[in-house]
């Protein structure tokens, strides 16, 4: 992205938070900065805007933001991937492991029709362990994973390589 040096100037790194060790990049300075962030959602927009984009898939809680303004830009469905037991009406759901332990994340089973066009949306790749399991559910359900897509992707730890692998596309603004 030709914003992307400069979306990356505007997300903190907090070391050592939320344990010893973890260095956690901050999308709360990008947020706050109205310029930035509007540079972040029209890159977004201008990625997806003729790509016939069905639904945003946005993820709980961090890709709701971006999910939310793209949806609208793109006049498209929002369709939240929330953490298990949030959403009240029928879910599928798959649970995929963390580093310690493991997620579950759901989606309701009325969230798109077959062959949808879907764009997955969160604020960071990392191991990508929580995008494949969105990726998932969008094709448990019959939808056609356009991309997945985030602000940051963190190559070191694996997870677009791994996304990739699965045979989805991936994009970041900035890694
Ligand atoms: P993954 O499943 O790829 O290992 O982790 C990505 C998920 O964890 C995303 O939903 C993301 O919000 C969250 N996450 C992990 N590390 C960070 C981080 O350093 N910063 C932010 N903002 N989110 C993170």
């Amino acid at each position: 992205s030709v914003y992307g040096d400069y979306i990356k100037s505007v997300i903190r790194t907090v070391r050592n938070w939320p344990e010893p060790g973890v260095n956690f990049r901050d999308i709360t300075p990008l947020l706050q900065n109205s310029a930035a962030f509007r540079k972040l959602i029209d890159s977004f927009v201008h990625r997806y805007q003729e790509l016939e984009i069905d639904a945003i898939a946005a993820i709980d809680a961090r890709g709701f933001i971006i999910g939310a303004p793209l949806a609208y830009e793109l006049g498209c469905s929002f369709v939240p991937v929330r953490k298990k037991g949030k959403l009240p009406f029928k879910t599928i759901s798959e649970t995929y492991k963390l580093e310690y332990g493991e997620s579950t994340v759901e989606l309701h089973s009325d969230a798109f029709r077959p062959k949808d066009r879907i764009l997955i949306v969160d604020d960071l790749i990392a191991t990508g362990g929580t995008m494949l399991a969105a990726a998932k559910l969008i094709e448990r359900s019959g939808g056609l994973v356009v991309e997945t897509a985030g602000i940051i992707d963190l190559p070191e730890l694996g997870g677009s390589k791994r996304i990739r692998e699965a045979g989805h596309s991936v994009f970041a603004v900035c890694s």
